[in-house]
């Protein structure tokens, strides 16, 4: 690592450790902005829910509180008769001064159940009274025989009429009187019957037992009988729509299952009459209203029984436990159409056992709570501009918002507790954001911050690892060309040295060799010079003061001159030489000895680095743009990988120890500068072995060539 950092450079030093002064607190300071975003998200949360949660509180309160007003309405104002009527009365005073809450009823120790409208095994069914004078029921007897034996109608009917004239009793006039519209039935004098029947309609104390068959419902279902048999459509839906209403006003005792049985015929009777087309516009009104009231009814009914089903068996039959009063609450899913009651329960004090009630319940209004209740409290709960309460039911639909918006999207939610389990209040933004959402785009900047410092760092390290790695090679091949420069310059000067001195001291006497010795001195201090003169021309290069001279001249003279100047040499090293020149002159702007300087260059590298096959073929030509000039070999040749960095200035690449040829890394450094200088490059297409051809290419129409 610090061997790493040894070779950096202070300036790299220096842009390092601002890099790191800068980005590093940077990247801290955006994390911890990150960190703190997170914590607000949390803290936001947490206060939202503490909010929700006090508004539920709030809700469920005052829900209780209005339960505890019912119940103390239902303990304190009992009606001590307990007569059937007179409760059910009661009950529906009671319903209507509090609207949260429908269907009052009681349960009595008999396991029966009575509500504002209906009742369930509520009242014992009482014996039907028998005649108190004698001659009435001998008159009874003999129309009964003559009726049901001698199947003598008219006789039936007088015997019955005596009767009927020796009666007092409501309910014996009432039997009677449709004993003879039976008996003129039965002959078929429908309209006499019909007459009977009505006459009981006309009774004015008509009141029977109510956990029996009212005698009106029954004179009703005759007289619909006598038209239907007589054809008289009109009077027929007349009386079934009487019959209807009556129904629905006077609902009986429902254990039997005579009630519903009247209904259900009724309801079958008057839907036919809604088709019918002897309908008018007022009696189609009239029967609407009556179907409405009848599903209210429909629904009391099965509330009904299912509280006999369901909350019976809940308070249990002792009803001398529990006193005083426990409350207790249930929520009950319907099968039928998947909505969930809300309903409460309690035993009474001990003073109802008395009238024999032990437990009274509710369930709780719904829509009041959700239109009325809830929006009245929620009025006086100050939560600002931006969030809104709601409340969720099942699946999160929306039951009731605020300001009536339609938001979705909720920040909290908390379930209710204790009722209604399947609802919850939720805190919506008034844009129906998430908590996260709200914070999301603070959160966003900051995290594309921190991910952007992180990676200007990583990039930065990146390019400086590069930098430093080339800085590195940079100093190692720098000290490589401090040595083959010393070693270059060693030997000429040994050489020039030794040669000179031999000379000096007059030992040679042939003049051949002493001819051969000054040649030798003579090149090896060409040599030299040629040396220190590329030294000196990469020094100018590289600090940027290198010039150039150009001037008009002919490319194929100065290649064809370098050629031959060199061409002794290189015939010397035993190689044969091959040259293309085009026949006419191509006239470039150009510095001829720069270019005869990396035309030389060129040369002195493919004979450097051929061994066994020593050729070198010699090329100019051109096309519309540039002029070529191109050095084929038959050498060693260029890994591909190493065919861009031999141009590197110091770059040499690296042989085994007895094919190490002479050189400073140089060379081709100089070329490429100088082509470039004339607005042209150098390329090289080599294959390991076979050999390589440098192509330098110069621009007939650059600036420095026109
Ligand atoms: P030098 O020849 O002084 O080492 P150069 O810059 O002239 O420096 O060349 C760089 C490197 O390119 C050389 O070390 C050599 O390995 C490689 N090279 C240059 N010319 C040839 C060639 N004709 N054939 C094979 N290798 C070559």
């Amino acid at each position: 690592m610090f061997e790493f950092f040894k070779h950096i450079t202070s300036k790299t030093k220096i842009i390092l450790l601002g890099f790191m002064l800068i980005l590093i607190p940077g990247a801290i300071i955006s994390y911890l902005s990150l960190e703190s975003i997170n914590q607000k998200a949390e803290n936001l949360k947490v206060k939202y829910s503490g909010t929700v949660k006090l508004v539920r509180d709030k809700l469920e309160s005052e829900l209780f509180r209005y339960e505890a007003n019912l119940r103390n309405n239902l303990t304190e104002l009992f009606p001590q008769s307990g007569n059937h009527n007179e409760l059910k009365e009661w009950l529906l005073n009671i319903e209507s001064e509090n609207p949260a809450f429908k269907h009052l009823f009681l349960v009595s120790t008999n396991g029966g159940v009575i509500s504002s409208s209906v009742s369930l095994g509520w009242n014992k069914i009482s014996e039907s009274l028998p005649f108190k004078n004698q001659q009435a029921v001998n008159n009874f007897n003999m129309a009964e025989k003559a009726e049901f034996i001698q199947k003598n109608y008219v006789d039936a009917i007088r015997f019955y009429r005596n009767a009927l004239a020796l009666t007092r009793s409501s309910q014996n006039t009432t039997l009677l009187l449709s004993r003879i519209g039976r008996c003129y039935y039965k002959s078929g004098k429908y309209k006499s019957g019909i007459n009977e029947y009505k006459k009981i309609l006309e009774l004015e104390n008509k009141k029977t037992n109510p956990a029996e068959i009212p005698a009106i419902v029954i004179a009703l279902s005759q007289i619909i009988d006598g038209y239907k048999a007589i054809k008289d459509e009109q009077e027929q839906y007349k009386a079934t729509i009487k019959l209807y209403q009556q129904l629905l006003d006077h609902p009986w005792d429902l254990l039997g299952g005579e009630y519903l049985y009247y209904l259900k015929s009724a309801t079958t009777e008057i839907q036919k009459l809604e088709s019918s087309d002897i309908m008018t516009d007022l009696t189609l009104r009239n029967i609407q209203t009556l179907n409405i009231k009848g599903e209210k009814l429909l629904e009391l009914i099965g509330f009904t029984e299912l509280v006999q089903h369901n909350i019976l068996s809940e308070l249990g039959s002792d009803f001398s436990h529990d006193v005083p009063v426990r409350l207790q609450s249930m929520s009950i899913l319907m099968k039928e159409n998947n909505s969930t009651l809300q309903l409460g329960f309690f035993k009474l004090p001990i003073e109802f056992q008395e009238s024999e009630i032990f437990a009274s319940g509710y369930q709780f209004e719904k829509d009041y709570i959700l239109s009325n209740l809830f929006p009245e409290i929620l009025n006086t709960v100050e939560l600002g501009k931006d969030v809104f309460v709601g409340i969720l039911g099942e699946n999160d639909s929306l039951l009731y918002i605020r300001h009536n918006q339609s938001l979705s999207n909720y920040l909290v939610a908390e379930n209710f507790s204790l009722l209604f389990n399947d609802w919850k209040v939720a805190l919506f933004d008034k844009d129906e954001k998430s908590v996260e959402q709200l914070i999301g785009k603070e959160k966003q900047l900051y995290l594309i911050l921190f991910i952007g410092i992180i990676t200007v760092m990583l990039i930065g390290i990146g390019i400086m690892v590069r930098a430093v790695y080339h800085e590195t090679e940079l100093s190692r091949m720098k000290s490589e060309f401090v040595s083959n420069v010393s070693h270059e310059l060693k030997t000429p000067l040994a050489l020039i040295r030794m040669f000179g001195e031999t000379l000096d001291e007059g030992l040679v006497t042939d003049e051949k060799k002493r001819k051969e010795f000054y040649s030798i001195i003579r090149k090896e201090s060409e040599r030299l010079t040629q040396l220190i003169n590329t030294v000196l021309d990469f020094s100018r290069m590289d600090r940027g003061v290198k010039q150039y001279h150009f001037e008009k001249t002919d490319l194929v003279k100065v290649v064809r001159d370098s050629l031959e100047a060199y061409k002794f040499h290189i015939r010397d090293n035993g190689f044969e030489i091959e040259s293309e020149f085009p026949t006419e002159a191509i006239i470039l702007n150009i510095d001829k000895d720069a270019i005869s300087q990396a035309m030389l260059n060129l040369l002195s590298n493919a004979v450097k680095y051929s061994e066994d096959k020593k050729f070198i073929l010699v090329k100019v030509f051109k096309n519309s743009e540039s002029a070529f000039i191109s050095v084929t070999d038959s050498g060693v040749g260029i890994k591909k990988e190493e065919l861009k960095k031999i141009f590197e200035k110091f770059y040499r690449i690296s042989v085994t120890q007895e094919k190490q040829t002479r050189g400073n890394g140089l060379g081709l450094t100089l070329s490429k500068h100088i082509i470039q200088a004339h607005g042209g490059n150098i390329g090289v297409e080599s294959e390991i072995g076979k050999g390589s051809t440098f192509t330098i290419s110069i621009p007939l129409f650059s600036p420095n060539t026109k």
